[in-house]
This record gives C-alpha cells, structure tokens and sequence, in this order.
C-alpha cells in the first residue's frame, strides 16, 4: 500500500447552535447549558481514547455541526490534544477546518483558534440577501457576514470557504447574481454552493406545504447552477467537484478523502466513519451517546459494509477530474467501461459524460444532471 493510501481524516461534531435555522436537518439542539456542553466534550475526548489504534497517519481534521465556532479554546484544546495522543498527526501538512457562524466570532476567539492551529474556517454565509437570511431564522446579517469575514483575515486565516445556498424561496436570479458578485469581491480560497433541501418536519417544509412560503422552481435553480458556474469560472475559481469552487491549491482536503474513499473516522453524536469499505456512524442521541460513552463503550448504533467499487465510482464522478479508469482497474479489477459499457454509452451520446485523459468525468451537462447519471452505479 502506498504512503497515500495511508492517510486518514478526522472528523468531529459539535452538535449544538444557538437557535435553529428553518432549513436544518442535522442532529443539532440549542446551546442552553454550559455544564452539559463540558459532557459532551468529555465524552467527545473519551471516545477518542476508547477507540482503537489507527495504522493511518491522519493529515486532515474537520469540526462540524451544529456551530463549532461555539467551542471555547480550551475545549477545542482538549479535543486537538487528544487526537495528537491517539493518532499519528503529520504536523506539516495538517489541515484543520472548523465551521463557523458569523454570529458567534470575536476577533480575540479567532485568534486563539489559529493559535491552537485551525488554519481553515469554513464559513456559513448562505446568501448576502437579509430578507432570505429571516426565511432562514439564520441569526446573523449579511453585514455581519461581511464583518465577521474582515475579521478571519485580521485574524490570520488565509484559508477560507463560503457556504452560500441557491433555490431559496423567493430567490430571483438578480439576488443569486447579486450574492455571487458579493462573494467573488471579499474573494474567499473555497466557495460550497447547496441546493436547498427541503426536509420533512423542518418548519420551511411546513412553511411550503402550507404556502406561506413559496415552493422553490427547479427549472430556475438550474439556471443559477449554470449562471454560478460562468461566474465563478470568469473569476479564477476552479470547479473541483459538483458544488465546490477553489482558487488552485485550497481545494477542501479534508473533503476530498470522502470523495476518494480515503479513511475518515468521525467522533461525537451522529458523526459517520469509513474504512476499508465498512462505514459505521454513531449514536443520534446526545444524552444517549455521552451515557454510552461514559460506561466505557464505544456509541456505534450502525454499521454496513459498502460495495467500495461502485463506491468509488459514484463519488468519483462528483469531482471534475473524474474516475481515472486504469486506478479502478488497479483496485477493483474490473474495466469500468466494459463493466457499464450500455450505460455509460448511453450518457455519452446525451452528453452527460465524457472520457478524457484517462478518466471517465461529467461533462458541464452532467454535473446539472449528475442525480440520473449517478443512477448508473446505484
Ligand atoms: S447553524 Fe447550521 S447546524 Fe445550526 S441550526 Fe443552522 S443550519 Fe443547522
């Protein structure tokens, strides 16, 4: 096995906000007390220690939620301590992201993040439009956005990625043109953009179903994808994957292993890990998992073993270089065009997919279409 193949991530969910946005999904609870909050980072640390000895050497960690910005620095040493007595870190190359909502950052708590070694922040923008920003019962302004981002760079991060949102109800194509141009001029290394899920039982889902808000137009959401796309692309950023832009060398590391297939274990409530074709997640229950952590065992509540080649093939066809055919030959055994010789014809003659230099990629079409494509290795 090669050193690539022995590197690993880390990933760790902090699972509480200080309110609930309209929109959210995740396994998340309001930051209401400090003494609970202080458990589950304990827990946090224990199952770190509890959890066996990894040969990979890790090069990337990520904390998500909820709002990890919510951590305090002595917490969020803990955590990083922990990890550094239980895995093999490659200091040199280390990417730290954490998540962080413009309403909860101080320019002295950003600081004390980068001193501790967060050296990318991973930041949720959303959309610039205060009006949106309210459907969503996000907390903060798109001032505050704008304020918050000065201050990352006041603080030294010169790594960072917006998170912008597009088919919002009630978002026009002048409004994404407009968040788009407010994006590219604070000009961030990485852009996410999501498409709104509309999740059952989350308040926009009722707020739609009972038309108090309008229900999104796909066909317009398309149209920003491609206008996102242009726009990005006419200011340097380069599509590395379906929804992700970065200036050349700040393409999300840590997101790539996913992409990849590369090891990632993940700690806290909810948080999934993958290796070796077997992903395995945690406990969904806050109280659940510290209890499970607390009398020493470790909060698995699931796990399956993955078909890794089609794995492979499924989210390698997200990122814009695409499955490279003679490495799935190397690792699966298989040739992947004669293996899907009918399907993959067929979308090559609708122009969803292309072969180039070696690798089977989405064509700009496919990536608009990519959920049928995708189909393929389902
Ligand atoms: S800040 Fe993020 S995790 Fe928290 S409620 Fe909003 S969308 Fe959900």
């Amino acid at each position: 096995m090669s050193d690539k193949l022995q590197r690993a991530g880390i990933y760790i969910h902090f699972p509480f906000c200080l309110s609930r946005c309209s929109y959210c999904d995740f396994v998340t609870e309001i930051y209401r007390d400090e003494d609970f909050v202080e458990k589950y980072i304990a827990a946090i640390c224990k199952e770190i220690s509890l959890s066996a000895a990894s040969p990979y050497q890790v090069d990337t960690i990520y904390f998500g939620g909820g709002t990890p910005s919510l951590l305090k620095s002595s917490q969020l040493e803990r955590i990083l301590k922990i990890i550094d007595l239980k895995f093999s870190l490659m200091f040199d190359e280390l990417e730290i992201t954490l998540e962080m909502n413009p309403a909860s950052i101080s320019l002295e708590k950003l600081k004390q993040f980068k001193s501790l070694g967060i050296n990318r922040a991973s930041f949720g923008v959303q959309t610039f439009d205060d009006y949106l920003l309210r459907i969503l019962s996000r907390r903060h302004t798109a001032k505050q956005s704008i304020e918050t981002f000065h201050l990352l760079r006041k603080a030294g991060f010169d790594n960072v990625s917006f998170d912008l949102i597009v088919g919002l109800p009630h978002q026009t194509m002048q409004i994404w043109k407009d968040d788009l141009k407010k994006a590219i001029d604070l000009n961030p290394e990485h852009l996410s953009l999501y498409l709104l899920e509309i999740h059952e039982g989350t308040p926009l889902a009722k707020q739609i179903r009972s038309q108090r808000q309008p229900q999104p137009d796909e066909d317009l959401s398309a149209e920003m994808y491609k206008t996102m796309i242009e726009c990005l692309e006419n200011s340097g950023y380069v599509q590395y994957e379906i929804s992700n832009f970065a200036r050349s060398g700040f393409q999300s590391r840590h997101n790539l292993k996913y992409w990849r297939c590369s090891p990632v274990f993940g700690f806290g409530v909810s948080a999934f890990s993958f290796c070796d074709g077997r992903r395995w997640s945690n406990e969904k229950n806050i109280k659940k998992y510290i209890e499970t952590v607390e009398s020493g065992r470790l909060p698995i509540n699931f796990t399956e073993n993955v078909n890794l080649a089609s794995e492979f093939a499924f989210l390698g066809l997200r990122l814009a270089d695409g499955i490279n055919l003679d490495e799935y030959k190397q690792r699966f055994g298989f040739d992947l065009l004669e293996q899907f010789h009918d399907e993959i014809e067929k979308f090559q003659k609708l122009g969803l997919v292309e072969i180039k230099e070696g690798s089977l990629r989405l064509t700009k079409q496919g990536m608009i279409y990519s959920n049928e494509v995708f189909m393929i290795f389902v």
